[in-house]
């Protein structure tokens, strides 16, 4: 039975596609972005997480550690993470759930079981299922097909979200079991595009140009501080999508609460916390792609 790794499902979410939906977040991608809020998402491994504030100091786990990946410093368990070999032996005895698992191995039939849930919320206010990630045409490809296959049988509509940093061969396998495909635009200087995600992006605008000759795609840039938010990538981004048929784009604010997934594994973000542009920024940005003639979702 095909399993996956999935970090998170969340339910009545309304940001990822039209009306109601259950974004499925599945493990494992192929960039690397310095500013990624989805850390737990880039691997496709379970791993560890520490949730300090919930621990009570009791020392269990450093005894159940074989790898000295576990510290105590003023009553609190520190995880090193560079040490720390995910084989969950501290899991099993941190009885606070200070020490939990990122992710669950879950079968496609117990997928559906949460996204039968909202069935009808989906139907009434004409949303449905989210893929996102992670990466849902990446390692975990087969899997998410499965989910999508299994939605679309159920009368569920399906939107997939995506990096876009796959084959054409993956995207048309998509392409037949999901109704709306939202994909990011990051950067579009190739140079700062790989430095900031480890990747170029010659092959994520190809199959974006390619795939919008037959689907009406949504758009999405991230602001990120010193990384996307400056108005000539805003503005070579726009001439791209301008050229794209039916092509819509949404601006996501920088969200600095991301900082704290990094900590659950002892780490730090590439990209510094900083602080969400203001109104009048996102407002200046936004105003930039319609004066070009982009729909700009709010
Ligand atoms: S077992 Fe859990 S509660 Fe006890 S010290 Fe370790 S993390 Fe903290
Ligand atoms: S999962 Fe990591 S921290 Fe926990 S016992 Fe194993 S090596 Fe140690």
């Amino acid at each position: 039975m095909e399993t996956g790794l999935i970090f998170d499902i969340k339910r009545f979410a309304v940001h990822d596609g039209k009306g109601i939906r259950s974004t499925v977040f599945l493990k494992g991608c192929p960039l690397r972005c310095a500013w990624c809020h989805n850390p737990e998402g880039m691997v496709n491994k379970r791993r560890i997480w520490q949730v300090q504030n919930r621990c009570i100091g009791c020392g269990t786990c450093i005894r159940a550690c074989t790898q000295g990946a576990l510290r105590e410093k003023k009553g609190q368990i520190h995880l090193e993470a560079s040490r720390c070999l995910s084989d969950g032996s501290c899991a099993k005895v941190c009885t606070t759930g200070a020490l939990r698992w990122d992710s669950s191995r879950m079968t496609v039939e117990e997928v559906m079981e949460v996204l039968r849930r909202d069935g009808i919320a989906y139907k009434k206010s004409g949303g449905g299922i989210t893929l996102s990630g992670g990466e849902p045409m990446g390692e975990q490809s087969e899997f998410a097909l499965a989910i999508l296959s299994q939605c679309k049988k159920e009368g569920f509509r399906t939107t997939v979200e995506s990096c876009m940093f796959t084959s054409m061969e993956t995207i048309r396998r998509f392409e037949k079991v999901t109704d709306d495909f939202i994909v990011d635009i990051k950067i579009f200087d190739n140079v700062r595009h790989k430095e900031a995600t480890g990747v170029e992006n010659h092959r994520i605008l190809e199959n974006i140009r390619e795939l919008a000759a037959r689907r009406e795609l949504l758009i999405r840039t991230p602001m990120i501080p010193g990384y996307t938010d400056d108005l000539e990538n805003i503005r070579e981004i726009g001439i791209f999508v301008k050229k794209l048929p039916g092509a819509r784009m949404e601006l996501l604010n920088f969200n600095p609460l991301f900082v704290q997934k990094y900590r659950y594994r002892g780490e730090e973000p590439v990209c510094p916390p900083g602080s969400p542009l203001s109104r009048e920024a996102m407002e200046l940005r936004r105003s930039i792609l319609e004066k070009m003639g982009i729909t700009v979702l709010k």
